[in-house]
């Protein structure tokens, strides 16, 4: 039998809550991962050990709502390179929720799901670069995002985190949040893409099933033009012939 649209949407979510006597806490790792990289991992990695999380469940973003007017990779290569890249780690997993719900991804949405499929005793721990939490009062229903979940801001070297509290204050909205520098965020995903654009390696800056796909799928090559030569000379038929 089909699954309604919602019961499909979290039909690859971890069964959590089981025990009434405990807490459970779920990260929720955000991103449009494109592509997935090392950083992320080990953002996701030390959130996990530092929050006590029981599991943390990567979200790539189907349509990020900032990113309407950018070329970004499909969210099939996306969800499928984070697939790859978390495969080897127990305690991480990959949903489609955002890959599969129509129209604009919005956080709000995402957690509003999330609420309803688990009891209370799991607790959401949204996890994301701490640049995009910065800008969180200017998401669709910041100040139901600050009730439904704990925020987790990944940084990078030498971010500003007195600015960001500064900013998050200022919105007079009652956010929980948390920051985690993480060194290996000096790795991005732009950077990434402008090193394949370059011919550049990226060995060592994401796992290498998720630099065999980036291969295989010519994904951030600079586009080629298509261009017919006309046949002016003669040469085209006579490739491979001695024509000296
Ligand atoms: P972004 O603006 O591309 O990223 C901002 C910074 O955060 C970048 O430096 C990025 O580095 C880093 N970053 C992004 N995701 C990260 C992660 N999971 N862990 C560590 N660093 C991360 O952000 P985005 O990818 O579009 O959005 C991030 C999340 O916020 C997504 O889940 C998105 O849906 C959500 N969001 C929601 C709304 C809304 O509901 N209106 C609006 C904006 C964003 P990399 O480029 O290296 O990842």
């Amino acid at each position: 039998m089909p699954l309604s649209n919602e019961a499909s949407l979290v039909s690859d979510l971890p069964a959590l809550g089981q025990d009434p006597g405990r807490t459970y806490r779920l990260g929720i790792m955000g991103g449009t991962f494109d592509p997935i990289h090392n950083g992320h991992l080990v953002a996701a990695e030390q959130a996990c050990n530092d929050l006590d999380l029981d599991v943390v469940v990567f979200v790539p973003a189907g349509s990020p709502a900032f990113k309407q007017d950018r070329r970004v990779s499909s969210p099939e290569d996306r969800h499928a390179m984070t697939l790859l890249a978390t495969a080897d780690n127990p305690r991480f997993l990959v949903s489609r929720m955002e890959v599969d719900r129509p129209g604009v991804t919005y956080t709000v949405d995402t957690l509003e799901l999330l609420r309803a499929y688990y009891p209370d005793n799991v607790e959401l721990y949204f996890i994301t670069g701490a640049d995009a939490i910065i800008d969180i009062i200017t998401w669709r229903d910041a100040a139901r995002i600050a009730q439904l979940a704990h925020l987790v801001g990944a940084t990078r070297p030498g971010y500003d985190l007195e600015s960001a509290r500064a900013s998050i204050a200022a919105s007079g909205i009652d956010f929980t949040v948390s920051y985690l520098e993480v060194p290996a965020l000096a790795i991005s995903s732009s950077d990434l893409r402008a090193r394949v654009a370059r011919g550049q390696s990226l060995r060592y800056l994401t796992s290498d099933a998720v630099l065999g796909y980036i291969e295989k799928r010519g994904l951030y090559e600079p586009p080629r033009l298509s261009y017919t030569a006309p046949d002016a000379l003669g040469l085209i038929g006579g490739l491979g012939r001695d024509v000296r």
